[in-house]
């Protein structure tokens, strides 16, 4: 059923007008729904325990699910002639990654994301109860409940954080609508997505259609593929203020402006440039950078939305929704409950035939580091290569008090040295499993931390997401290391398929970010940073075909 919104009339436009999207609900519930005539309106009356409902069953299927569209997206790179062999390999991944997500264990990403709840409440409808522990209640009975990880930090002062252990606070916006119903979304946002947030302060110069262009050639380059690629890329143009198009840019990266005018008027509101996101799209396919390691297909697809502006001012916002591209739609209104259908059957997408990386040469972690290091020296950047053995996972929190140790005189400890290191961090480890989702976290950020671990013998491989620093490309080179691209955005296919072990190491007390020793068998990455000074970011235009 796809309830209609409601519509309504003004003596003023509204900067945003789209038109009533289609979006397919399913019913999860009418308790707790009662009318109440209130002088000359009938009230709808929601119980706060329908708010938790929904709240709750919102997040869990949007940590398991993604939207019909998206899969459809990431099949069409199987289909499609142009696309690279690395291509195929990461769209086969993803697609593999979310029938294993939708079997309610694993969540489709390790990193279960920052809770965002954005509702829009009818003037005719009253919350019987506190309506933000309501939603609240809602989103910690899920964290606590479900296969998730808890990724929020509570600055204690200035300088000491704590995991607060439950995944709150979260974000949550009510604005106050005409209507009789109560219209939510629901975003489960990651780090490494949210990070891809920019804002520009830009000139009218601007406004020129090369000038665009370049700029967005420019700005679409700085992106890189530290979240997870394909994305769907926005851009926004305007804004009355720097953080109405910052929120512009969020709600376009969910679909929720697919519907505006696609023309502008003399009123100042806001619409889609169909022409531009075409334009963009094309930009991002010549890029050669692909879906994470070489190809046409970084973006799924590209959204340009214009909007008024001060004469003296033109913020400009850019940022992706990432592969773990999680909105999902609510609803209560007098005839029930209701959450946006996502898909429950991801294996319709799956292709007749397996596709896997070719040629893929396989390595053993458990023989000693010079072997491993020999055996990465003959390889070319981009090559895939399936790892079997021992790693060791450490990230933020352990580089930085390992960085200290090192100032203070002290060697890094044997495990260091001796063992390839992942950059992580897993969710819940589902009953009768070995590990949770467990994919890779943006590499850059261990970035500084490179040169002075190498020095001392340790990080020799390393194995995460993205693109890393020129220093860490100089460091390889010096001290004859190695960085290995994971596929981002396959933490339930790693968790589930490829990680046989997992035992908590060292800095237990760290929680997620403790490091742990993992046992793994044919892991999938990719050679992005050799022995010799070569990166794939910078030769890969020379490597595409
Ligand atoms: S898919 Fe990548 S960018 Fe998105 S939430 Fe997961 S790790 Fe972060």
């Amino acid at each position: 059923m796809s309830p209609e919104a409601t519509k309504d009339s003004s003596l003023f436009p509204k900067l945003f007008q789209p038109e009533a999207s289609a979006v397919q609900y399913r019913k999860i519930g009418q308790k707790g729904l009662a009318e109440t005539r209130f002088g000359s309106r009938n009230m709808l009356t929601i119980d706060a325990a329908a708010i938790t409902l929904l709240v709750q069953s919102a997040f869990a299927d949007v940590s398991h699910l993604l939207r019909p569209a998206h899969l459809h997206q990431v099949r069409k790179i199987l289909d499609d002639t142009e696309s690279s062999a690395n291509d195929r390999f990461v769209a086969m991944e993803l697609l593999k990654n979310a029938v294993i997500s939708a079997q309610g264990k694993f969540p489709s990403c390790q990193d279960t994301g920052t809770a965002i709840v954005l509702g829009k409440k009818g003037e005719n409808v009253l919350v019987d109860g506190n309506l933000h522990d309501a939603i609240c209640q809602g989103i910690v009975n899920t964290w606590q409940i479900r296969n998730l990880r808890f990724s929020q930090m509570a600055p204690v002062s200035m300088y000491v954080e704590t995991n607060t252990g439950t995944n709150m606070p979260a974000q949550i916006e009510i604005e106050a609508v005409q209507g009789d119903s109560f219209e939510f979304l629901f975003i489960a946002k990651g780090g490494g997505s949210a990070n891809k947030t920019f804002l520009f302060q830009e000139t009218k110069r601007l406004l020129d259609r090369e000038r665009l262009l370049a700029f967005c050639d420019e700005k679409i380059r700085t992106i890189g593929t530290t979240a997870c690629p394909p994305y769907h890329l926005v851009f926004v143009i305007g804004g009355l203020s720097a953080d109405q198009t910052l929120k512009t840019v969020k709600l376009a990266s969910t679909k929720e402006l697919d519907d505006l005018p696609t023309t502008g008027d003399q009123t100042g509101r806001a619409f889609r440039d169909l022409q531009l996101e075409g334009e963009v799209l094309k930009l991002t396919q010549d890029l050669g950078m692909g879906a994470q390691f070489g190809g046409k297909h970084f973006c799924h697809d590209v959204r340009v939305i214009r909007l008024p502006r001060h004469g003296g001012s033109l913020p400009v916002g850019m940022g992706v929704s990432c592969s773990a591209d999680r909105q999902i739609k609510g609803r209560i209104d007098q005839d029930g409950i209701w959450l946006e259908q996502l898909e429950t059957n991801p294996e319709n997408y799956l292709p007749e035939t397996e596709v896997s990386a070719a040629s893929a040469k396989h390595i053993n972690l458990d023989q000693p580091m010079p072997e491993i290091l020999k055996q990465l020296s003959q390889l070319q950047v981009a090559d895939p290569v399936l790892l079997s053995g021992t790693m060791i996972v450490a990230r933020d929190l352990v580089h930085a008090e390992l960085a200290k140790k090192l100032v203070a005189g002290q060697p890094l400890p044997d495990y260091f040295r001796d063992f390839p290191i992942y950059y992580a961090g897993p969710a819940k480890t589902p009953e009768g499993h070995a590990s949770g989702s467990f994919g890779p976290t943006t590499a850059a950020r261990m970035d500084p931390y490179i040169a002075d671990f190498q020095a001392a013998g340790g990080s020799l491989v390393m194995i995460a997401k993205g693109n890393r620093s020129q220093q860490v490309m100089r460091s390889c080179n010096t001290h004859g290391g190695f960085y290995l691209g994971s596929v981002g955005g396959t933490a339930a296919v790693l968790g589930r398929d490829v990680i046989t072990h997992v035992e908590t190491l060292d800095y237990d007390d760290f929680g997620m970010e403790a490091v742990f020793k993992i046992t793994v068998k044919n892991f999938p990455a990719f050679l992005i940073i050799d022995d010799k000074g070569n990166d794939f970011f910078t030769v890969k235009p020379a490597l595409i075909s």
